[in-house]
C-alpha cells in the first residue's frame, strides 16, 4: 500500500486513476484547482477512508503533510479548445507545476510519475511514432503552449532524474476517451457523440483524413499503474495503435448510436497533426500491456455515459 499524491486527480484521467488506486488499496491524496476538473468525478470518493481532496494549484507551490510514496503528475487542461482559452495557465501547469511536483517527490523520496503525451511528436513525419521519434512541433502556434509545455516537463523529469537521482516514469498519453470526458471537452470524441445523441450535424474538421488511435480510457489507466509499477523509466508510448480518420469515427459514432445526424465539415483548426498513430512495442516487450478495448465497444460505453449525464442535466 502506497500514499499517493495525484495532481489534476478530479479531471478525466486523474479521477480514474484516483478510483484505481483507491481499489487496490492506496491512499490518495488528490489536487486539483478544478479549472477543467470535475467534482461529479470524484464525489463518491468523499468519505471514502484513504481518499483526500485538496482544491490547490500546483503551478504556485505543492506541500504536502506526512510521507508520500508516490506523486502522479496528471494537471494540466489537455483539449485544444483550451489552448486557445487558457494557453499561459497550461503553459505555467507543464512547466512550474511539473517544477513543484518534482520539488514535491524529491523532498518526500517519492517516486515521481509524469503524464505526458503524444503532443510531444506534433504534427509527426515519422509513422507510426515510436519514443525515440524527437517530434515536429510548431513552438509559436496555438498548439506550442500544450506542447512545449509538456516538452519542458519530460526535460525537466529526465533532468530530476540525472541530477538528483529521482525515481521517475514518463508516459506519452495517446487520445483517451471515455466515461467522465466533459460533454463540451471539445474532442472529435465527445463532440461526435453528444451531437450524435441530439440527432445534431457531426461536425469533422477539414475533410476529416487526419488521423488519430483512440484508447479507451481503462486501457489506458491500467497502462499507467503497468508503467508507475515497473522499473521502466521511459518515456513510454500507452495508446492503441489502431488507426481511424476522422471520417471513420464519425460515421463509426453514426451508425453504433443509430443516429440521424449528418457529417458537416467545418474548418481544420491551426496546426491540426495530419496523422497520429502509437508503436506500441515498448509497452508490449516491457510492460506486457497492449490495449483491449476497440473503438465500437468503447463509444458505446461512452455514449451511456453521456447518455445518463445528459438526461439528469434535463431533469
Ligand atoms: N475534430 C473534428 N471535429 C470535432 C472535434 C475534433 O473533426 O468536433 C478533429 C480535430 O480537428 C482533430 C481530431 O478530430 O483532427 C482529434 O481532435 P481532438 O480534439 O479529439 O484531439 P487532438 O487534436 O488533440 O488529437
Amino acid at each position: 500500500m502506497a500514499r499517493v499524491v495525484v495532481t489534476g486527480g478530479a479531471g478525466f484521467l486523474g479521477s480514474h486513476l484516483c478510483h484505481r488506486l483507491l481499489e487496490r488499496g492506496d491512499e490518495v491524496v488528490c489536487l486539483d484547482n478544478m479549472v477543467t476538473g470535475g467534482l461529479s468525478n470524484i464525489s463518491d470518493l468523499f468519505g471514502r477512508r484513504g481518499f483526500t481532496f485538496v482544491e490547490h494549484d500546483v503551478s504556485t507551490y505543492v506541500w504536502v503533510p506526512g510521507e508520500v510514496d508516490q506523486v502522479l503528475h496528471f494537471a494540466s487542461p489537455a483539449s485544444p479548445i483550451d489552448f486557445e482559452r487558457i494557453p499561459i495557465q497550461i503553459l505555467k501547469v507543464g512547466s512550474l507545476g511539473t517544477h513543484n511536483a518534482l520539488g514535491l517527490a524529491k523532498a518526500k523520496g517519492a517516486r515521481f510519475f509524469l503524464a505526458s503525451t503524444s503532443e510531444v511528436y506534433g504534427d509527426p513525419q515519422v509513422h507510426p511514432q515510436p519514443e525515440s521519434y524527437w517530434g515536429n512541433v510548431n513552438p509559436i502556434g496555438p498548439r506550442g503552449v500544450y506542447d512545449e509545455a509538456k516538452r519542458f516537463a519530460e526535460a525537466m523529469t529526465m533532468a530530476y532524474h540525472r541530477h538528483h537521482g529521482l525515481d521517475v516514469r514518463i508516459v506519452r498519453i495517446f487520445n483517451t476517451y471515455g466515461p467522465q470526458m466533459r460533454p463540451d471537452d471539445g474532442r472529435a470524441v465527445s463532440n461526435f457523440i453528444v451531437q450524435a445523441l441530439a440527432g445534431k450535424p457531426i461536425s469533422v474538421y477539414g475533410d476529416g483524413s487526419q488521423t488519430r488511435s483512440f484508447t479507451y480510457v481503462d486501457d489506458e489507466v491500467r497502462g499507467f499503474l503497468k508503467l508507475l509499477d515497473s522499473d521502466v523509466v521511459g518515456p513510454m508510448n500507452i495508446g492503441n495503435p489502431t488507426e481511424y480518420t476522422i471520417l471513420e469515427l464519425a460515421e463509426m459514432v453514426i451508425e453504433v448510436l443509430g443516429s440521424s445526424s449528418e457529417i458537416v465539415f467545418e474548418p481544420l483548426p491551426v496546426d491540426d497533426p495530419t496523422q497520429r498513430k502509437p508503436d506500441i512495442t515498448q509497452a508490449v516487450a516491457k510492460l506486457g500491456w497492449q490495449p483491449e478495448v476497440e473503438l465500437r465497444t468503447g463509444i458505446e460505453r461512452t455514449a451511456a455515459y453521456f447518455r445518463d449525464l445528459l438526461a439528469a442535466d434535463d431533469d
